[in-house]
Formats: C-alpha cells, sequence, structure tokens
C-alpha cells in the first residue's frame, strides 16, 4: 500500500484499531493484523469512506463484510499461529481471508456464490495476499480432500454445526462458528487429543444465513 489514495486510508484504520481495543480486543497479532489489511479495498469505491466505521457493508448479492469488531472477535477467539492449516468457510469479500493470511495461517476458504468467490481471489492477489485456496463450494461439507485442519471458522450463521467441520477439525483443534437461528450464538468448539468435543459460548452476534447448495 503506497498511493496517495490508499495513504489516506491509514489514520481511519488506525482509529478503527484503537476502538477495537477499546471494546475488548486485547490480541496485540489481530489487532496488528488488522492495521495491515486495506478494509477499504474489500469493498465497492462508493462505501470506501465507510470502510473504517465499526460496522458491516454490503459487498452485493445480498451478503456483508463482517463488523470489524466481529472479524477481531472470532479472530482472536481462533487463536492462529503462523503455519497453522485453517478452513474458513463464507469468503465473501476476503476481508477475514486476508486477516488470516496476516497471521501466518495457510488459509482454504470456501465460498457457495460464484461470483463472491472469483472476486475475492482477485481482490486477494492484486493486494499481494495468497491463500492456499479459494473453493466455489458449499462449506456445509467441509473440504474432505485437504482435511484435517487445525482451525475452523465459519463466518455465516448456521443453524447447527456442520457434522463435515467437526470431522475436518483436527484433534487438538479449535472451531468458532455462530450457531442459531436469527440471532446466533458464538461458539468455540475444541477438539481434545482423543477427539472429543468441547463447547463454549461467547455471546451473542447475528450474520447473514449459512445457506446449503451453491448459487
Ligand atoms: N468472511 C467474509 C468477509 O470477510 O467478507 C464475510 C462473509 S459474509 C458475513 C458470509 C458469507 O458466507 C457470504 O459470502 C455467503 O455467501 C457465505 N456462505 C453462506 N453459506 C455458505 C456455505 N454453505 N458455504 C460457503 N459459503 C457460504
Amino acid at each position: 500500500m503506497n498511493s496517495t489514495d490508499d495513504l489516506k486510508f491509514v489514520r481511519p484504520r488506525n482509529e478503527l484499531v484503537a476502538t477495537l481495543r477499546a471494546k475488548g480486543i486485547t490480541d496485540p497479532r489481530v489487532l496488528d493484523a488488522i492495521a495491515r489489511v486495506p478494509r477499504h479495498r474489500f469493498v465497492d469505491p462508493s462505501l470506501e469512506r465507510l470502510a473504517y466505521e465499526d460496522r458491516p457493508l454490503p459487498i452485493g448479492n445480498e451478503q456483508t463484510i463482517s463488523q470489524p469488531f466481529t472479524v477481531a472477535f472470532m479472530t482472536q477467539l481462533l487463536d492462529v499461529h503462523p503455519g497453522m492449516k485453517v478452513l474458513e468457510v463464507g469468503t465473501g469479500s476476503g476481508y477475514q481471508t486476508a486477516v488470516l493470511l496476516e497471521l501466518g495461517a495457510r488459509v482454504y476458504s470456501v465460498e457457495r456464490i460464484k461470483e463472491l468467490a472469483e472476486e475475492a481471489k482477485v481482490r486477494l492477489e492484486n493486494l499481494g495476499y495468497f491463500p492456499e485456496r479459494i473453493v466455489y463450494g458449499d462449506g456445509y461439507a467441509g473440504l474432505p480432500v485437504f482435511a484435517p485442519f487445525d482451525r475452523i471458522i465459519v463466518t455465516a450463521g448456521a443453524p447447527y454445526v456442520p457434522p463435515a467441520l467437526t470431522e475436518h477439525l483436527a484433534p487438538g483443534g479449535l472451531m468458532v462458528i455462530p450457531v442459531g437461528q436469527g440471532v446466533q450464538e458464538m461458539l468455540r468448539i475444541e477438539k481434545d487429543a482423543e477427539g472429543r468435543l468441547h463447547t463454549r459460548s461467547y455471546g451473542e452476534f447475528t450474520f447473514v444465513p449459512l445457506k446449503g447448495g451453491k448459487q
């Protein structure tokens, strides 16, 4: 990022990071990652001026780029370390993918809307972000070919935890997934070394729904 156009967003982005810190995000690696990703490049140019407000924004196809606080909160819960293999369900704009890449993860991301998957891939590459795969597919099925994953993050509201995702989680792995109809409970599911699942809830959030099939 070095154009004058991008430089004008440095200050609003730093202010967003300060807002996230004030709202309780404490992991410096997550805050640093958010400070590095140019969120204004993940939305339509007509919405650029709103990109560093702590709110979701439309990205077309009735979908949204999640609120920065939600991205930061989920990423913090996910506890990603460099080299980890991470599955993201719901690529959307690719913003969360970029945050995970900034943390050194090897990211596999699945998106059920073809147009969004294709746009996100090009957008990420243009910004110098190279996920392992952006897959056009239905995240309910996970990604059997590339499983297991150290971490799984679901960025749409799931009516239940898809069994394929718990199957594709490595022993010792973590999954962060919002579950519920209408309003979702943020769940963190840990798979222990023996393959048993331990679930904890982290409050209520609202997401666009995790839908079945491809579009
Ligand atoms: N992570 C995204 C970002 O940073 O822009 C936010 C995405 S938006 C809140 C949720 C996304 O999940 C949408 O793009 C939607 O099409 C996608 N989605 C919904 N159901 C899905 C499914 N079954 N498999 C894959 N993607 C799905």
